[in-house]
């Protein structure tokens, strides 16, 4: 293990952007912490194996860069699974990271809803979404237990499920902006467009006991009705927060733009360390033995039914990668 905490003599920020990274960064003047996520051939890779509807692999994006950003900041290399389900035309999205930097995704959605939402200009990721549960799964193995956390959606985009989720379950005040665009280069292959992501994420995390209790402004296990007990937001955090509200979308997927220079920026005022940057790639875990698996695990009936002109065929959801078995392969009693 490396130790992230090395300390980085003070310079200035690189200027070289590098994509498809995790840069963690901490802001001790106000007890800051935070990570910046520049997602390139790894969005792109993973959006462009589906053919999902703009909107929708927007959405997608967005959901990759929040599980980067949060799963990358465990501290062990099991899985961190990023699921919503919910009663929008996008009624479910699934976005897996395994440490210690790769992702799948993928989507679920009602393609006569989804292009509904779209001719009626209502194609927003709170519209797409709907009303249900967005969960986050912490899977360290086969021995440990997993912890699933929850946060209902109630017609709000992610950066807000997220603000809840650590509101309610962390109590820890976090701010997280997401960005996903198309880019056009005039000198690509047919012009086509390739998928850019990124995204920030600040967290008041104070050492001291005084202002842990000033950030705590959960009412905690109060009965219902129970007035909150109103405590006012600490100024560091007023300001973290004020500072990333700043933040705009091109800021984040700027392929110009180093995350150094973003976390520059937006705090050189106070100070900021950086500390070593992690890589992420798109890489699918579903493999043909891992699939034979699973067929064979199923009774002949339903292998039965799944043969067409002779063959049986599996897609990945995630990757789109398919395998084709002849039925013999798969049988369990042959
Ligand atoms: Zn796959």
């Amino acid at each position: 293990m490396t130790n992230p905490e090395i300390a980085i003599p003070s310079r200035a920020p690189s200027t070289e952007a590098a994509d498809d990274t995790i840069l963690p960064f901490a802001v001790k003047a106000l007890d800051l912490r935070g990570r910046i996520v520049r997602l390139g051939d790894t969005v792109d890779t993973i959006l462009n194996s589906h053919d999902y509807p703009l909107p929708v692999a927007k959405l997608l994006g967005e959901a990759i860069v929040l599980t980067v950003m949060l799963g990358s900041a465990l501290k062990f290399e099991g899985r961190f699974i990023l699921q919503t389900q919910s009663d929008g035309p996008v009624r479910m999205l699934v976005v897996d990271f395994t440490g210690p930097g790769t992702v799948r995704a993928c989507a679920r959605f009602n393609a006569e809803r989804v292009a509904a939402a779209i001719a009626a200009g209502e194609a927003t990721p709170g519209k797409l979404l709907g009303h249900g549960h967005l969960a986050m799964t912490i899977d360290q193995g086969p021995d440990m237990s997993r912890y699933q956390g929850l946060v209902p959606l109630e017609g709000g985009d992610l950066e807000q499920a997220a603000h809840e989720y650590f509101t309610r379950s962390e109590q820890i005040p976090t701010r997280v902006r997401l960005a996903v665009a198309e880019e056009y280069r005039a000198g690509d292959a047919g012009g086509r467009r390739r998928w850019r992501a990124g995204g920030i994420m600040v967290q008041f995390l104070p050492n001291s006991l005084e202002r842990q209790r000033q950030a705590d402004i959960h009412p905690g296990d109060a009965p219902p009705g129970t007035a909150a007990h109103v405590v006012p937001e600490d100024e560091a955090w007023v300001e973290g927060r004020s500072l990333i509200a700043t933040v705009d979308d091109i800021e984040l997927i700027d392929p110009d733009l180093s995350s150094e220079r973003l976390a520059y920026r937006l705090f050189h005022e106070r100070g900021v360390r950086v500390f070593r940057a992690a890589a992420v790639q798109a890489q699918c875990s579903c493999s043909r033995a891992g699939v034979e698996n699973m067929l064979r695990s199923f009774p002949q009936a339903d292998r039965d039914d799944m043969v067409e002109d002779g063959r049986i065929t599996v897609t990945c959801e995630f990757c789109s990668s398919t395998y084709v078995f002849q039925p013999e392969e798969v049988a369990t009693n042959a």
